[in-house]
């Protein structure tokens, strides 16, 4: 999604958030509604929370009303954030996984390790799955590599 301030292409969510200036008989609210990228929404939220605590209060309407916008621009931008947080794309790829030749010189450096966990009584099977969730290796791959080394023995 495209941000309404800064047209970037980044994740974006809906939100409004306002100020109040009281005028002491008068009184003018602004607004920024729209959907808004992280960064603009820190600035945004900042801005009006900004000339609320400044310019709000002057007024005995504006009085109550700045509390009011107080308490609903920090709901809005809380959940905001959150809606966010979850929209982030996942910048870290996984690891590639490898197989074959280049699985068994991944695992190689294991050798030892490998058979002290074997001689411990851990079945080959789960010490393959831990070779493979952490160096990120074919659990295949990862097999072969245990089995060798348990016939060696
Ligand atoms: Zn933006």
């Amino acid at each position: 999604m495209r941000c309404d301030l800064c047209y970037q292409s980044e994740p974006t969510t809906y939100v409004e958030l306002h100020h109040n200036v009281g005028m002491l008989l008068l009184r003018r609210e602004y607004t920024t509604q729209g959907e808004l990228c992280r960064g603009c929404l820190g600035r945004a939220f900042w801005h009006h929370t900004l000339r609320n605590l400044t310019l709000g209060w002057w007024g005995a309407i504006s009085f109550f009303m700045t509390w009011y916008f107080l308490a609903s621009n920090l709901v809005s931008y809380v959940q905001a954030r959150g809606e966010l947080a979850k929209a982030a794309p996942r910048r870290a790829a996984p690891k590639p996984v490898a197989s074959g030749e280049e699985a068994q010189r991944l695992l190689e450096p294991f050798e030892h390790n490998v058979r002290m966990r074997l001689r411990d009584g851990e079945t080959p099977d789960s010490v393959a799955q831990d070779l493979s969730r952490y160096h990120g290796v074919e659990l295949v791959s990862a097999q072969r590599f245990v089995e060798q080394l348990r016939e060696a023995a």
